[in-house]
């Protein structure tokens, strides 16, 4: 009791203090490597958080590094983007962001660098033919004919590359490590391909790139970066990097490999999510129900609740797969202390308290969030014609034992209002209830009530002259499919067709009218709710963050 919980440390901590007593480092330094081809997903979140959280632990420092090597799908709207998504998760990457590309002169030369000691070489062969010296895991590749091209050749050849002899194709730079290794990454692995192409940010400059593991290692190096942390499927390019590293006798970074974050209902491939963008099958990268940090931002997810999610899931060295309900747990929690309550009605009937003068109208007070005391207090005006949700009457309503809320001659109190008790009903042409009338009680007051009265329903409500009316998007998951990593078929057949439907005839409490974009409430008993950023003067457009409780697998039991 009273004792401090001693902190248990993940394996990548474990590993940098071990370093640091060791006194290897004076200070760690990390990076967040993007690749801006696409918007950040939850995924990326995991990473980020690790990164900058590491560095931060140890007073260390982060860079983000943009690993923009590949001309063909970048682009600066990732790039903004990114950038947009980092600050907003509450991370800093210093004065200004890294570059792999501001690095091509510096690859260029340890490229050259590599061929001097013979450990590079240009080979020429057609696709067809590299693919079969390759090779496969269980059989030993074979050396091209090019491999023992004299250096003074390669290096000519190489410049000459740089310069556009050559088309697309014809001509790639190699590393000479072994053809027979086990470790296919080994087997003289591609560093430069040619590409006539347009960078994003350095024009027509260059027509040959770096690949990924020539470019990566090498960035990291001149960084100085301490720890390089990335996902499991590189510890197989791990040889590759120390061997590169090595080679150019370069600044050691090491690199140490984690677990993924797979998410149930969740797919987090930035190409899998580019292809429901592209295929239209939501609105955007930013649409509310895309684990992109953009959508889940726009959805009312809180930056805290998923730095908050990330801690709590740590970081393994296995793959597997993580609960949603554990993300959308953190972002309740959040929202629970920080959501301002208010009155939501998303399927209105109207309420008439008879015994209520024609136009008197009484101001309720109720607390903006019961959580937190100094949260303050919004006014409820509560007058003769109010709205109460369809769902909380019923004409022939079960025993007063099972069913607590309204039904002919049941008493039930309207929170932070009076006691009423139902006294009939009207009925449209078809049959639907229209009108409720009910008579409320002087003496019970909400809070100065001294009549003595019990009610074991309490029900929620809106002045119908003051109500505010909204568009409410009801979101809910994307996918119907716990595994998506597990299908076969193609991932899009397993969308739920219902992640998304409109209420267009929900009214709210009127103090919601000054709401402003971002602002988040908890309709009480319903859910919590973000004002969206396609509100505009006289409609306001509210998105459903969650639920209030986890209906999920009650539902589709
Ligand atoms: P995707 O497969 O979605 O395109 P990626 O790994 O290709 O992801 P990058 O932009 O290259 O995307 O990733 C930047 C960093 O984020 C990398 O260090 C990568 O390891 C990390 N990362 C990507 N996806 C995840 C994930 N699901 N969990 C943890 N880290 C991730
Ligand atoms: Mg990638």
């Amino acid at each position: 009791m009273g004792q401090k919980k001693k902190e248990s440390l993940n394996f990548i901590e474990q590993l940098i203090e071990r370093d640091v007593k060791e006194g290897k480092f004076i200070k760690i330094q990390t990076r967040f490597p993007p690749e801006p081809n696409g918007y950040l997903h939850i995924g990326h979140a995991k990473s980020i958080c690790l990164n900058f959280g590491l560095a931060q632990k140890y007073g260390g420092e982060c860079n983000l590094r943009f690993d923009d090597t590949n001309p063909e799908k970048e682009e600066t709207e990732y790039v903004n983007s990114i950038k947009e998504d980092i600050r907003w998760l509450g991370f800093d990457w210093g004065p200004s962001a890294y570059y792999t590309s501001d690095y091509f002169e510096r690859l260029y030369q340890f490229a050259v660098r590599l061929i001097e000691k013979g450990s590079a070489y240009v080979d020429e062969l057609s696709a067809v033919e590299f693919n079969k010296l390759k090779g496969s895991p269980t059989e030993p590749g074979k050396e091209s004919p090019f491999r023992n091209r004299p250096i003074e050749e390669n290096i000519k050849i190489f410049e000459a590359m740089r310069l556009g002899a050559f088309q697309d194709g014809e001509r790639v730079l190699r590393a000479k490590i072994d053809m027979s290794s086990p470790n296919m990454h080994l087997r003289d692995p591609i560093l430069y391909r040619i590409k006539h192409l347009a960078h994003h940010r350095t024009g027509s400059k260059w027509c040959i790139y770096p690949t990924y593991d020539f470019a990566h290692g090498q960035s990291d190096s001149i960084e100085q970066i301490t720890h390089s942390l990335c996902t499991l499927e590189f510890e197989v390019h791990r040889p590759l990097y120390d061997w590169l590293i090595q080679q150019l006798e370069i600044y050691p970074s090491k690199q140490t490999e984690f677990a993924r974050l797979n998410l149930s209902y969740t797919i987090v491939s930035k190409r899998s999510l580019r292809e429901l963008v592209e295929g239209h099958y939501v609105a955007g990268w930013d649409d509310p129900r895309m684990p992109t940090i953009s959508g889940i931002r726009r959805r009312g997810f809180t930056a805290k609740s998923i730095r908050k999610f990330t801690e709590i899931i740590g970081v393994a060295r296995r793959n597997g797969i993580t609960d949603v309900a554990l993300l959308e747990h953190s972002v309740r929690e959040d929202l629970n202390k920080t959501a301002h309550r208010i009155f939501g009605i998303m399927d209105p009937i109207k309420l008439i308290i008879t015994n209520w003068p024609l136009d008197y109208q009484e101001v309720m007070m109720a607390e903006n969030n019961p959580e937190d005391k100094t949260s303050g207090t919004r006014e409820l005006p509560f007058t003769r014609e109010l709205f109460i949700d369809r769902s909380d009457f019923l004409e022939d309503p079960p025993s007063p034992k099972k069913w607590f809320r309204l039904g002919p001659d049941r008493e039930v109190r309207l929170k932070k209002g009076y006691i009423i008790k139902c006294t009939g009903f009207k009925k449209s042409e078809n049959g639907e209830v229209v009108e409720i009338y009910a008579e409320y009680d002087p003496n019970t007051k909400s809070g100065q009530d001294m009549s003595g009265k019990k009610v074991k329903g309490t029900l929620g409500w809106v002045s119908a002259p003051n109500a505010v009316s909204a568009e409410i998007r009801m979101y809910d998951r994307l996918f119907l499919t716990e595994n998506l990593d597990k299908i076969e078929d193609d991932f899009k057949t397993h969308l739920n067709p219902d992640s998304l439907t409109i209420n267009n005839k929900a009214v709210l409490e009127p103090s919601v009218r000054h709401a402003q974009v971002g602002d988040q409430f908890q309709f009480e008993r319903i859910g919590y709710f973000r004002v969206d950023e396609d509100s505009h003067y006289g409609k306001l457009i509210f998105n459903r963050t969650l639920a209030l409780r986890d209906g999920w697998n009650k539902r589709n039991n």
